[in-house]
C-alpha cells in the first residue's frame, strides 16, 4: 500500500515538537520580553529536533513493504492511507487537514496515531476513519493496517526490543543541531531506551498515562546497537535520550555507560533525570561515556508545594549537590522548573526563580502548570468547572500559559512571572561568567 505520513503543524513563532508533554506537544513561548524572545529564536533555530514517533511508524510500514511517504503540511494525492501525528499544540491544524483531505480525496483512508489520541479521540474520530490509541507500533505489527477502523486500541509494547530502529530518511537537515554556545555543528537524532513512568507526579504529568506506570526497558545492547546504527547510517553525534528518567533504574544505567565506553562509538548524548537517581559513581560514568547534558526535573523551589502536588524531588541539599557533581565532570545542567502549580502563589514562584538563580545551571526552562485531558487534574479541575473554567481552545494548552482560573495567580500574573523568570535567570552577570566567559573570569561565580 502507499501511505502518506502527514505531519500538520500550525505556524508559530518559537520551537514546537509533538513527542514532548507525554505526546501532547509543547510549543516553546518564553515570554514578551527582549531576553525572551531572544532565547525562543535560538532555540527553535538551534535546538530543534524532529519527532521520534513517526520515525518508528515510517521503519515498520517500510518493513512490512509498503511504500512510504512523509510530508510537512504537505499531501500525497495517492497515497491509499494518510496517517497524522496527533497532539494538543496543533490539534485544530491536524482536524483541519484531515477534514479537506477526507473531502478531497473520498476513496482515502485518513487516521491518527500518537500516545495522546485517547482522551482526543471522539474529537478526531469526527473527521478521520481511525484513530489509534495507545502505541501505535503495537497496532502495526499485530493487524493488518488495512483494516485499521475506528478507535484502535493498540496497548503498549511490551518487548521494546523488538521494534526497528526508526528510520530518519525523511528529515534531511532539520537532523542538525548546534549546542547553545557551541560552535561545532552536530547531528542529532532522539531516541527511547525506555518507556513508562511509575513516578507520583501522575496526578499532573501525561507521561504515566501515555505510556504507562511502569517503566518498560529495552536492552542494553538493544540500545548500543541504535547507537551504532545512527552513527553509521545517518553521521548521528548526538543522541537526545527522551526517557522520562533515564537513571530511574541506577545500576542499569552504569551498566548502559559501560557497555558505551567499551562499544567505542564516539558519540554523545543527553539524558533527562531526577537528581534522586544519581550517585558520584553514575556521574563519572555518564561523563566517560559519552553524556554532555542532563536535564533535571528540578520543578520547584517550595517544598510544599511540591509536596501538594505529589511531586517528589528529593531534598534541595542533594540537588545542588548532584548538579555541582556533574559541572565538575564537565555535564553541562539544564534545570527544570514549572511556575503556578495549584498551590503557587506570587512568593513561591519566586522562590522557585530564586532557587533556579542559586542553582546557576547551565540552562534553565520555566513552564507554566497545566491540567491535560486524561490526567487526575484535569478531571478535578473539570468536575468544579463554573469555578476553574478550563480553557477549551487546545492552543491554550502549549505548556507555557495559564489554562484555567488559578486560586491566586492571574493569566497576567502568571505571563509577568514568567518573563521576570527567563529575565532574572539569564540577564545575570554570575551566569555569563560561569557559562559563558573564558576559564579565566570564571572563579568565584555561584
Ligand atoms: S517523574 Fe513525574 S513529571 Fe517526570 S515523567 Fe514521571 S510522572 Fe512525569
Amino acid at each position: 500500500m502507499r501511505i502518506h505520513i502527514l505531519q500538520a503543524t500550525r505556524k508559530v513563532a518559537g520551537r514546537s515538537n509533538k513527542d514532548t508533554n507525554g505526546s501532547y506537544g509543547t510549543l516553546n513561548d518564553f515570554g514578551s520580553s527582549f531576553t525572551s524572545r531572544i532565547l525562543m529564536a535560538i532555540k527553535s533555530r538551534k535546538m530543534n529536533f524532529p519527532e521520534l514517533a513517526p520515525a518508528y511508524v515510517i521503519a515498520i510500514l517500510k518493513s512490512q513493504g509498503h511504500e512510504v511517504t512523509y510530508g510537512e503540511n504537505s499531501v500525497n494525492p495517492d497515497a491509499d492511507i494518510t496517517l497524522l501525528q496527533s497532539s494538543l499544540v496543533h490539534l485544530k491544524e491536524e482536524c483541519r487537514w484531515a477534514a479537506e483531505l477526507k473531502s478531497l480525496y473520498p476513496m482515502m483512508r485518513v487516521g491518527f496515531f500518537s500516545g495522546a489520541s485517547d482522551p482526543l479521540s471522539d474529537e478526531l474520530l469526527r473527521v478521520a476513519d481511525f484513530v489509534v490509541v495507545g502505541e501505535i507500533e503495537n497496532a502495526l505489527m499485530s493487524q493488518d493496517i488495512a483494516d485499521f477502523d475506528g478507535k484502535v486500541v493498540a496497548g503498549w509494547v511490551n518487548d521494546l526490543d523488538s521494534l526497528v530502529f526508526p528510520d530518519w530518511g525523511h528529515v534531511g537537515n532539520r537532523i542538525s543541531y548546534r549546542l547553545m554556545g557551541g560552535s561545532r555543528e552536530k547531528r542529532m537524532a532522539p531516541m527511547l531506551a525506555s518507556r513508562g513512568c511509575p513516578m507520583s507526579c501522575r496526578h499532573y504529568c501525561t507521561y504515566p498515562w501515555t505510556q504507562g506506570k511502569q517503566q518498560r526497558k529495552r536492552s542494553i545492547s538493544n540500545i548500543v546497537a541504535e547507537m551504532c546504527h545512527l552513527k553509521e547510517r545517518y553521521e548521528i553525534n548526538l543522541v537526545l535520550f527522551r526517557d522520562p528518567i533515564f537513571t530511574l533504574d541506577m545500576e542499569r544505567a552504569k551498566a548502559f555507560c559501560r557497555e558505551l565506553i567499551k562499544a567505542k562509538i564516539d558519540i554523545q548524548y543527553i539524558i533527562e533525570t531526577h537528581t534522586r537517581f544519581m550517585d558520584d559513581e553514575l556521574i563519572a560514568l555518564l561523563s566517560r561515556s559519552g553524556c554532555i547534558a542532563v536535564q533535571f526535573g528540578i520543578e520547584s523551589g517550595n517544598a510544599d508545594v511540591m509536596e501538594k502536588s505529589s511531586r517528589k524531588s528529593g531534598s534541595f541539599a542533594k540537588q545542588e549537590r548532584v548538579i555541582e557533581q556533574c559541572e565538575n565532570h564537565g555535564i553541562r545542567v539544564l534545570a527544570l522548573f514549572m511556575l503556578a502549580y495549584f498551590d503557587d502563589n506570587e512568593e513561591t514562584v519566586n522562590q522557585t526563580i530564586d532557587y533556579a538563580i542559586k542553582l546557576n545551571p547551565y540552562g534553565a526552562q520555566f513552564t507554566v502548570a497545566t491540567p491535560y485531558p486524561g490526567t487526575p487534574w484535569y478531571d478535578e479541575l473539570k468536575h468544579d468547572n463554573q469555578r476553574f473554567q478550563l480553557s477549551e481552545n487546545h492552543d491554550d494548552y502549549t505548556q507555557y500559559k495559564l489554562v484555567y482560573q488559578h486560586p491566586s495567580l492571574s493569566s497576567e500574573k502568571v505571563e509577568t512571572l514568567k518573563n521576570q523568570a527567563y529575565k532574572r535567570f539569564y540577564y545575570r552577570l554570575s551566569y555569563f561568567q560561569k557559562h559563558h566567559s573564558p576559564a579565566i573570569l570564571r572563579s568565584g561565580t555561584g
